[in-house]
């Protein structure tokens, strides 16, 4: 058996799954649109951590299942809980912004956080938090198969690689995770407060665009 295949039971084991049948599960062309709304049930009724209890909603992901392109974020703010929909608040716009500039539009990429529902106040995900949801980030990867990813901040790099990467060093550079190229960024609500980094964020997009039309 594959080590990527054990990854897999691994994974649906933590989802809950008691019986293993998975030989339909891998996304063929086309399967992804299933795949994810199956996910999407299980996520939406998760209870593993405290922020399951303050949530109005989860906030799963948008965009297109088979998309070459997926942005990954931190959690859900303010607007985010209320519409359900992952970056719709200022920083969403912001990034919206960033895919407009691309010549892409938010239905080309997937939009997901590596934290499903919001936490109080807008802290920050505290470390069993993001354990319980990494599963749900992953396998939304596993299941779109993007070429690249961008991931926006350092909660959303940490997280999804499992490894403490420093945001200031490796912002820009090309890292990999099973196999998927990852261009590290900062997150948009940064650049809200930090508006002269936008001019680095656009290089990093420049790489990614260059990536994409390989
Ligand atoms: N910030 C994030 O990281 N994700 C969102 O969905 C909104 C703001």
């Amino acid at each position: 058996m594959t080590e990527d295949l054990f990854r897999e039971i691994e994974l649906l084991r933590e989802f809950g799954f008691t019986h293993l049948d998975i030989g339909g599960q891998r996304a063929a062309d086309g399967g992804q649109e299933d795949l994810l709304a199956e996910l999407e049930e299980i996520v939406t009724a998760c209870e593993k951590c405290r922020l399951s209890k303050s949530r109005t909603q989860v906030v799963y992901g948008v965009g297109n299942p088979n998309a070459d392109l997926m942005f990954i974020g931190e959690a859900p703010g303010r607007d985010e809980d209320i519409q359900g929909e992952p970056f719709v608040g200022r920083a969403g716009q912001l990034l919206t912004d960033i895919i407009k500039a691309m010549k892409l539009t938010r239905d080309d990429v997937y939009i997901a956080n590596v934290i499903k529902c919001r936490p109080p106040d807008n802290r920050n995900p505290e470390l069993d938090e993001l354990e319980s949801c990494r599963p749900y980030i992953r396998r939304q990867v596993e299941i779109i198969q993007p070429r690249v990813i961008v991931t926006l901040g350092r909660f959303a790099l940490q997280s999804l690689t499992e490894k403490s990467y420093a945001i200031s060093s490796v912002r820009g550079q090309w890292l990999e995770y099973n196999g998927i190229k990852v261009m590290p960024t900062y997150h948009p609500a940064y650049l809200l407060r930090t508006p002269s980094a936008k001019k680095e964020v656009w290089a990093d997009m420049k790489k990614v665009m260059t990536e994409l039309e390989r």
